[in-house]
């Protein structure tokens, strides 16, 4: 593990590195700072203007400064000179509280009081568009069903090729790629790790990917629903939970207790901690599903493939991706709910803060629904519809005075208060549609 970031760039030829911090609305900011100048930056830290980022502070705020944390630089594998390093915000001495990375850190601490360690791994869907956004890059990608599509996939075999070149380069485990169920639209997973792991891969992972697709002509959105009617990006999390010592997987049902139940393979504690997730789950679409755009993923109509692929409702269920959680195999289950627009160090912080409130509390997950939802949602009575819009969300987590008190008061006032102005923006904004259905009335 890297500690000395002067002796990193001397052993790896860098000549700069990107102190990078990610606002409360996913923004990754940055500055470039030559590898002489590392040495008193590690100590402390880059300075930034706080109100230019949405962080919700003011212009007469003090610098806050990026402190860069060794452990999680990265060189491009693209540009050898230059590496990312994530930086934690820090102002006068004191951690930023709304800065996400900070949110992060202080539950996985909560996490290791309890003596767990979360581990996850993401599934960051994506489009490759043409360079103005308008439309998908492959003029020939329009089949109906275009999931797996073998000569789709070969079509932009460059630039997926490239992207999981530097992956294994960077020791990530890649495992698999694939053209996804919209046109346009692909998928690659690498291996799970901690969660401050995932979440600075999963930030780097967007960095990279939208650098690469340019590189080729292209541009690469994790935009929630970028196209109408297609299959939208999901940003799926798989969850599992570990002793300190990562050897062993406290989901996982011990054969020998024959007082847990054990249902879909899944420990007490595993039990719990869905339950967590289940209860609060409204309150966290407003992290999960961060934009207005968000809503147009879930609770859509149905798609030209015949499925969105996501959820409406608050259900769990076994290995079916037609429900908001799925446990497809024993020890650890699947959160569909999150899509391309999280935040990845917020995704993180609130699996922890809703998993951690339900192991507390013993959380009962509820009634496991073994249905298609997509055919037969009519039939289950009493589980929450998620939230149709933002500010229904946002309302949501802002009645939820656990779970913003588990991801942090100054957090969660700031998040709410930033939110709510992207609101005002949003209803400010004039669209076709009201002219179209108001004109003539
Ligand atoms: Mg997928």
């Amino acid at each position: 593990m890297t500690t000395d970031l002067a002796k990193f760039a001397a052993d790896n030829g860098v000549k700069y590195f990107m102190i990078s911090f990610t606002d409360l609305f996913g923004g990754q900011r940055a500055k470039l700072v030559p590898a002489q100048a590392i040495a008193d930056m590690q100590e402390d830290g880059a300075g930034f203007a706080g109100f230019a980022t949405y962080l919700d502070m003011t212009p007469a705020h003090p610098d806050m400064l990026a402190v860069p944390d060794p452990s999680s630089v990265i060189q491009l594998p693209w540009k050898p000179e230059v590496a990312w390093v994530a930086g934690n915000c820090v102002m006068e001495g004191e951690d930023v509280a709304q800065a996400p990375r900070n949110v992060l850190r202080k539950l996985i601490d909560e996490a290791a009081a309890e003596g767990l360690r979360v581990k996850t791994g993401i599934e960051a869907e994506y489009f490759l568009l043409t360079p103005d956004g308008s439309q998908i890059s492959d003029e020939f990608d329009t089949a109906a069903k275009p999931c797996y599509d073998q000569q789709a996939v070969m079509r932009r075999y460059d630039v997926v090729r490239e992207i999981c070149d530097y992956m294994l380069e960077l020791g990530w485990g890649p495992y698999q790629n694939d053209h996804e169920d919209a046109n346009g639209q692909f998928e690659m997973n690498w291996e799970f790790d901690d969660a401050l792991k995932t979440a600075d891969k999963h930030s780097f992972f967007k960095f990279m990917t939208k650098s690469v697709a340019e590189k080729h002509g292209f541009r690469a959105t994790f935009m929630p629903k970028p196209i109408e009617g297609l299959t939208g990006n999901g940003c799926h999390a798989h969850i599992s939970v570990w002793d300190m010592d990562g050897k062993t997987n406290v989901f996982a049902t011990d054969p020998d207790d024959s007082s847990q139940t054990k249902e879909l393979g899944l420990s007490d504690q595993g039990r719990y901690f869905l339950g967590g997730i289940m209860k609060h789950a409204s309150a966290l679409a407003a992290i999960t599903n961060p934009t207005v755009n968000s809503y147009k993923r879930i609770n859509a109509p149905r798609t030209t493939s015949g499925a969105t692929w996501a959820p409406n409702t608050v259900t769990w269920t076994g290995n079916n991706r037609t429900h908001m959680v799925r446990v497809p195999g024993p020890g650890r289950f699947e959160l569909r709910l999150p899509d391309g627009a999280v935040n990845p160090y917020l995704l993180q912080a609130v699996i922890i803060a809703t998993g951690l409130s339900g192991i507390k509390s013993q959380a009962d997950p509820g009634k496991r629904y073994d249905i298609d939802m997509y055919a037969e949602g009519h039939k289950v009575r009493g589980a929450p519809k998620l939230p149709l819009n933002m500010l229904d969300a946002i309302r949501e987590f802002d009645k939820d005075k656990a779970l913003k008190t588990a991801m942090g008061a100054e957090f969660s006032a700031s998040y709410v208060k930033m939110k709510l102005q992207e609101w005002d923006s949003f209803v400010q904004h004039f669209s076709q549609w009201e002219k179209d259905n108001a004109l003539d009335i």
